[in-house]
Parts: C-alpha cells; sequence; structure tokens
C-alpha cells in the first residue's frame, strides 16, 4: 500500500498492464463508495472486480451486437405486450432465457406484417448474445442472395460454413417474396448444415401452410419444416399492425377500420 501512496502512477500503470481499465478509471469512486460502505478488504476487492467484470460485458456485448448485424436496437422491456394481446407473454418470457438456444431448438414467429415480429427477433437475439451465444441477423432476402451468389462463384461451401457458424442464426421476413427453386434448394441446404447444431429464428408474414408456395416445391417446403419444426416453438400473432394501431390512437385513421382498410390507409 505505501508504495502505491509514494506513486500513484505506478498503480494506474499496473491496472493498465492488467488491462483492468474499469478499475484504472473509477478507482477514486470505487473507493470512496467502499469507504462510505464501510466494506471489508475483501467486499472492497470483490467490489473492484464487479466494475472491471461489468465493464468486460458490456464490451463483449457490444462487440457480439456488432457482428450480429441487427437492423435497430430493440428490448423485450420496450415491447409493449398489451397491444399484442394474443402472444403469450410467458412463453416469450421463457424463451428469453434462451435455453432453446442452448438446445439448438427452432423459433418461428409468425404473423402479418407490423405486429412485431423483428422487433421480438432483434430483442430475442439481444438476450442469447448476453448469455454468451454468438448471433447473426438476416433478411432472407440477403441471405439467399449471398448464397446465390457464392454458389455462382464456386464458394458456396464457404458461405454456407459462414451462416452454419453462429449459435443463433435469425432469419428474418422469410415469405416477403416468394423463392426460386435453385434459392429454396440453397436455403435448404443451410437448414440442413444447421439442423441440430445451432438454432435459427425465423420469421415470416405467411403461415407454415403456405410455405410450399413460399419455397415454389412443396418438397423442399417439406424438407425445410421437417427439419425447423423437429424441436420448435411456433408463435403466431394475430393482432393488429403495431404503427396502424399508434396511428389508430391519434386520430389519424378512423377506430373502426377493418384490417382491409387499415392495409389500405398505410
Ligand atoms: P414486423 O417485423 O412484424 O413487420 P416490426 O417488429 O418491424 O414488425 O414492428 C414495426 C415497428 O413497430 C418497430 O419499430 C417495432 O419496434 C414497433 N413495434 C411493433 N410491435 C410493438 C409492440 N408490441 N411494442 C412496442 N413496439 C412495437
Ligand atoms: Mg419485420
Amino acid at each position: 500500500m505505501k508504495a502505491v501512496t509514494a506513486d500513484p502512477d505506478a498503480l494506474t500503470r499496473m491496472l493498465t498492464r492488467l488491462k483492468l481499465t474499469a478499475i484504472r478509471d473509477q478507482l477514486d469512486s470505487l473507493l470512496d463508495t467502499a469507504t462510505r460502505r464501510k466494506l471489508t478488504l475483501l467486499d472492497t476487492v470483490k467490489l473492484l472486480c464487479e466494475a472491471e467484470v461489468a465493464r468486460k460485458d458490456e464490451r463483449r456485448i457490444q462487440m457480439a451486437s456488432s457482428i450480429a448485424k441487427f437492423p435497430f436496437v430493440r428490448t423485450l422491456d420496450g415491447f409493449e405486450f398489451a397491444a399484442q394481446p394474443s402472444l403469450d407473454m410467458k412463453l416469450i418470457h421463457e424463451l428469453a432465457t434462451c435455453r432453446w438456444v442452448g438446445n439448438g431448438d427452432a423459433v418461428l414467429l409468425l404473423g402479418p406484417p407490423g405486429v412485431g415480429k423483428t422487433h421480438l427477433a432483434v430483442a430475442l437475439g439481444r438476450e442469447a448474445i448476453q448469455r454468451g451465444y454468438s448471433t447473426l441477423f438476416t433478411s432472407a432476402t440477403a441471405l439467399v442472395t449471398a448464397l446465390t451468389k457464392a454458389h455462382h462463384s464456386a464458394r458456396l461451401d464457404e458461405r454456407l460454413t459462414h451462416y452454419a457458424k453462429p449459435k443463433l442464426l435469425i432469419v428474418d421476413e422469410l415469405g416477403y417474396l416468394p423463392l426460386e427453386a435453385n434459392a429454396a434448394h440453397l436455403f435448404f441446404q443451410l437448414v440442413s448444415r444447421r439442423y441440430e447444431r445451432g438454432s435459427m429464428l425465423v420469421t415470416s408474414n405467411r403461415a407454415v401452410s403456405e410455405w410450399g408456395a413460399v419455397f415454389g416445391d412443396s418438397v423442399v417446403a417439406t424438407a425445410i419444416l421437417d427439419r425447423l419444426l423437429h424441436h420448435s416453438h411456433v408463435i403466431t400473432i394475430r393482432g393488429d399492425s403495431y404503427r396502424l394501431r399508434e396511428k389508430r390512437r391519434s386520430g389519424l385513421i378512423p377506430q373502426r377500420a377493418t384490417g382491409k382498410e387499415l392495409e389500405k390507409s398505410t
């Protein structure tokens, strides 16, 4: 302790060298807290370590989130469950524990546009990252485009490996555009490669029964669904678009408009 008091810079240098930057940067306030709370030496060490662990976790989550390429920042806390009464809140909170990711299960989030599928997918992806699972987010279109391009340049295996690697792969907006036969087959290859190894979260505006049309081939669709549905949680959101709901609240569109009229008014 004496050496430290004599040369406070020595402590700063050691903390820098040990990469304990949170302790280094917050040392004065952490020691103040310890004094105020009359902490024992052991508890003071614990307090310092907690600050360091918190910073390391925060950095790791930031880094993993940027690698995940989420389209926007969304959290479960920011999801208004009251706006979506058809949604089983308990099930979503159970999914937030990410046990399904640990088990390599799949989640399908189905429902019309604007009901919060992407929001929930991003929020669940964030929970996965917080629990240390590598996560990658992609739109179905971007995924299929990348696989097709790789296929043409004889790099398909490399691309499949890229998408097979993360513990959780989120594929958003499957079914907005029907896939060509070749694209559907490439998607099947990816699903096969990930099968029972990593989890997939797929969002779609089409019911599972319509996936034959999405993939343009009922055999491929069945093969894909076979694997996705084997260990899976299928969540169908049946409510109104959240954005339309907000507009209706503010009186921009009539209160009693039907679903069809609502769609037209956007
Ligand atoms: P979808 O993917 O089903 O088309 P999004 O998740 O993109 O819908 O939702 C559209 C917008 O509305 C997003 O900005 C999203 O955060 C917001 N949103 C949707 N549902 C809710 C909700 N229940 N609570 C809070 N925000 C919501
Ligand atoms: Mg979406």
